[in-house]
Parts: structure tokens; sequence; C-alpha cells
């Protein structure tokens, strides 16, 4: 396909409806992403995608949008999900993996019997954005609104129960309420991602650009502005490469869009290397230091930074943080405490 071609594909009118829901999905699903995470849950998105197919069978069995049926079974997925995480069984994975087969099959069988079968349901499993209706952008468009508005507006809270929650519980934040509210935020991205990447990549895309992010921002919230504009930049040059290929051949948006952003990823890999290795130089622990560090064996799941709300004190090279009501400082992939 020729430039002219290109421009000429990209000027109409389907097209430009795919760009915006591309857009909206890349700016709102890394937002939802960097807290899950943040939460180390960063499969999350796929097990409510699995669980979303289910949703969009019943719409195209009983012939109602398959964007509210998804919208609709997601969020309770992603509520049980959230609800037998808390439970904290021992196989609480186990049940997880269930609901996410049991998902996937269901939806896979109802689909067969609303009689789609498996072409039906392809456009929502891998994408299909150039097909999507201009009700169902502005659907895409008001959900991922909402997401953005919703995630952006309660940062600090989201924030801190994500980071740390029992020091959010003491400042008396509900982290029940929140942990349940990122779940259903998670679920509607889903929804929302649903016909530019498609159910079974959409994780991805919520995963990869915060990931890249990572490599090269250090507080929470260059992290989040970072991902999302790098989701935005994936899933619209995504889109934009599936679009050229058209010509020759039949390329699925999604996975030039997952592919896109983990070449992304791949090429700031080595720049995080670098950075690391640069930080490692530039903050030293002296081994004749007056407070000796001891390495702490239990596990941390709060990442210290620059904003993440604990007081940072300078002590002599490097920086501790004190921490129900201890200090330590990261070292490597542990923190050494004081
Ligand atoms: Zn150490
Ligand atoms: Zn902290
Ligand atoms: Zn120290
Ligand atoms: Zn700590």
């Amino acid at each position: 396909m020729s430039l002219t071609d290109l421009v000429d594909l990209l000027g109409r009118d389907f097209m430009q409806r795919a760009l915006l829901a591309a857009l909206l999905t890349g700016l709102a699903a890394p937002a939802i992403g960097t807290f899950l995470v943040q939460r180390r849950l960063a499969l999350l998105g796929d097990g409510i995608g699995h669980v979303a197919v289910t949703g969009v069978a019943l719409g195209l069995l009983t012939g109602t949008s398959p964007t509210w049926t998804a919208v609709v079974v997601a969020i309770l997925g992603a509520i049980l999900i959230e609800v037998i995480r808390e439970k904290g069984h021992t196989n609480g994975d186990v049940a997880l993996a269930l609901l996410f087969y049991g998902g996937l099959a269901g939806g896979v069988l109802i689909t067969g019997l609303a009689g789609d079968g498996a072409a039906g349901l392809q456009v929502y499993l891998f994408g299909s954005v150039t097909s999507i209706s201009s009700t169902e952008v502005w659907t895409t468009a008001a959900l991922a609104a909402v997401v953005l508005a919703l995630t952006l507006g309660l940062l600090p809270q989201l924030f801190a129960v994500a980071s740390d929650p029992e020091f959010a519980r003491v400042a008396g934040l509900q982290v029940r309420f929140y942990n349940l509210l990122v779940a259903v935020l998670a679920a509607v991205s889903v929804t929302v991602a649903m016909r530019t990447v498609g159910l079974l990549l959409v994780s991805a895309l919520m995963v990869v650009p915060v990931a890249t992010s990572q490599q090269v921002a250090r507080s929470f919230r260059a992290t989040l502005v970072a991902a999302m504009a790098l989701g935005g930049i994936a899933a619209v040059g995504g889109l934009v490469i599936s679009a050229a290929l058209s010509a020759r051949a039949t390329v699925a948006p999604g996975p030039s869009i997952v592919l896109l952003a983990l070449a992304m990823f791949a090429a700031t890999w080595p720049l995080g290397v670098w950075l690391r290795h640069r930080r490692r130089l530039h903050a030293p622990f002296p081994s004749d230091s007056d407070a000796p560090h001891l390495t702490s064996g239990e596990h941390h799941d709060h990442v210290h930074g620059d904003d993440c709300g604990h007081p940072a004190v300078e002590h002599g090279d490097h920086v501790d943080y004190v921490h129900d009501g201890h200090r330590h400082a990261p070292h490597g992939e542990h923190y050494d405490e004081h």
C-alpha cells in the first residue's frame, strides 16, 4: 500500500472512529494497569478478559449489545475475583483458574449456540476495531472517560491503598472499597479494550506499557503518566500498522498493538539497565557505615519512592524510608534494615 493510499484510508470515517477508540483504550488500560502492577496483580486483567468472553457470548445469544453484556459480566467476575482473593485461601489461584477456564469455555459454547461460531467471537477475542459502529465508539469513549476520570481523580487514595494497605487503613481509608473500585475499573477497561486489542490480549495493554515506563520513571505518578503515553502510542501505532498491511493481508489490530508495545519495552530495557547501574554508582552502600545495613528476609510488598508518602531520611549517601515504625533502604531486590 502506498503512502497516499494509507493517508486516504486513515481519513475515512470508519478509520477515524477506530483511531479514536484505539487512543482512548491506549490511555485507559495502562492507567488502571499501573495500580494492578503496583499491587502485583498484573494478570488480573487477563482473568477478567477470559470471564468477559461469556459476557460477549450472552450478548450474541440474546441479540443485545455485546459491549454492555460484557461490561456486566466482567464487573461481576472482577468482584468475584476480588472476594476470592481477599479470603486469601491457599488455593485461591486454583479458584481463579477455574473461573477463567469457565469463562472462556462457556463463552465459546454459548457463541456456538447463538449460531455465530468462532467467527462471531474472533472479533472480540483479538479485536477488530475497524468494524466498530459509531454507537460502539461513543460507548467505548464514555466508558474510557469514566475510567480515566475516576483513576486520575482518586489517584491519591488509590495509590495509598495499592502501595501500602496497612498504612492506608490506619489513615482511615476504606481499603476494601478502593480495592473493589480498582477491580471494577479494570473490568470496565477490559471491555473498553475489547474491540481494539481483543479479550485475550487486553492484559498486555494494561501491563506492558507500565513495565516499559518503570524502566525509566522513578516515581509512581511519572510511571502512570508515561505508561498512558506509551499505551496511546502503541494503540494508535498498532492500528495504523495493521491498516497499512490490510491491502496484502488480514492482520487484526490487537496483535500488532501488543507487538508494538513489546518492541517499546525491548528498546527501553537497556536504558533501564544503564539507569539502575548508574544509580548504584551514585549511591553505593559503604562497608564502613556507622549504622550497618542488615538484610531483612521478609517480603516487602510496597515500593518506596520519591512520593510514596513515607518520610524519607537522608542517611550517608542514600535515603532510608520510615515504614511501620522502622527505617530501611531499598537494596537491589530486597530492603536493608537499620
Ligand atoms: Zn542488602
Ligand atoms: Zn513508602
Ligand atoms: Zn541507611
Ligand atoms: Zn517499607
